[in-house]
């Protein structure tokens, strides 16, 4: 499974809940990453990391339960620099990820440590253990992808969007083999852009997907032509041209078999098998509903 954050792990928590959960590998975007404070936050891996273990705020879609925010109030208290939200608790992973680092550990391999402290039974894989991260240009500036999203609350439309490092950045390890050895390869309903993108942006994974011999299935990340969260869908109509499931299948050129798509959605040209259900997966009914339209479709493609 390919994923980003929100869209991501919901949709990694139903097929988690749907197989086996040793049986899938997740493939999390780094795009996002960011160094706040001297330490390595990586948002996309940390919510899948949350979500699966339990841990994450529901309401807030990102960050954990139960959080306190003394950390981040003395760091304003001190004019640091407060602007990315880091609570308590959430800090102290960030200090075990940026120590690990320092010393040398993998990306890769400190994430695989985090899952299995946490009691995931999927495995974990950053797309890349090198440096890839995305930058947005704006008609305000090009700026790195959390100046954008959180300091600037991703006001500004996108003009584009550029991976800073893909060209030479190797898959982690195990992801390429991930995807040769796998029965479905699935693409949560993240977004396009900034969460699916910079891990097809790894020329290696794209190419892997490309000559796949399992059935590849999305999900749309939009709902009635609307995004659950986020700016998906203003960056699907001003990027792709509108906030049609034709629009997203266009992001998966050669890389899709099949759509799975909301009943909001339904009668839209898709250019490609598409299967309908309701996708929002906001309770273990709409995880269930999703896990079994893509299991079941990529059953129906083998
Ligand atoms: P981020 O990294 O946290 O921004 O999250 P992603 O890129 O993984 O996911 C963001 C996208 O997930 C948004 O476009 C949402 O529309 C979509 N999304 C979130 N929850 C759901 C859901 O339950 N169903 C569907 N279909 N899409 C969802
Ligand atoms: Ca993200």
């Amino acid at each position: 499974m390919l994923a980003g954050g929100l869209g991501g792990s919901r949709f990694a928590r139903a097929i988690a809940e749907a197989i086996d959960p040793a049986e899938l590998t997740i493939v999390g975007n780094v795009g996002d990453d960011v160094e706040v404070l001297g330490l390595h936050v990586s948002p996309d891996l940390d919510t899948i990391l949350y979500t699966l273990s339990g841990r994450l705020d529901e309401a807030k879609g990102w960050g954990r339960a139960g959080e306190t925010w003394h950390a981040l109030e003395t760091v304003a208290e001190l004019d640091g620099e407060a602007w990315f939200r880091l609570g308590d608790r959430d800090l102290g992973l960030h200090l075990v990820r940026t120590d690990a680092l320092r010393r040398g550990e993998r990306l890769s391999a400190v994430t695989a440590r985090l899952a299995r402290a946490f009691g995931l039974e999927p495995a974990l894989l950053p797309a890349t253990d090198d440096r890839l991260r995305t930058w947005v240009a704006t008609p305000a500036g090009d700026f790195p992808f959390q100046e954008w999203f959180v300091r600037r609350q991703h006001r500004d439309e996108v003009d584009g969007v550029r991976f800073d490092g893909a060209g030479d950045a190797r898959p982690a390890p195990g992801v390429v083999e991930a995807i040769e050895r796998s029965d479905l390869i699935a693409i949560a309903p993240s977004n396009p852009f900034v969460s699916i993108a910079p891990i097809l942006a790894v020329a290696a994974i794209r190419e892997a997907i490309e000559r796949r011999r399992a059935p590849a299935v999305a999900v749309s990340p939009l709902i009635g032509g609307k995004t659950v969260r986020g700016p998906a869908d203003r960056m699907l109509a001003r990027l792709a041209g509108g906030t049609g499931p034709q629009h997203v299948t266009d992001c998966y050129k050669g890389l899709i078999d099949a759509l799975v798509i909301d009943e909001a959605d339904e009668g839209e040209e898709a250019g490609i098998r598409t299967i309908v259900t309701r996708t929002l997966m906001s309770d273990a009914e709409g995880r269930r509903r999703v896990a079994e339209a893509v299991l079941e479709t990529a059953g129906a493609l083998r």
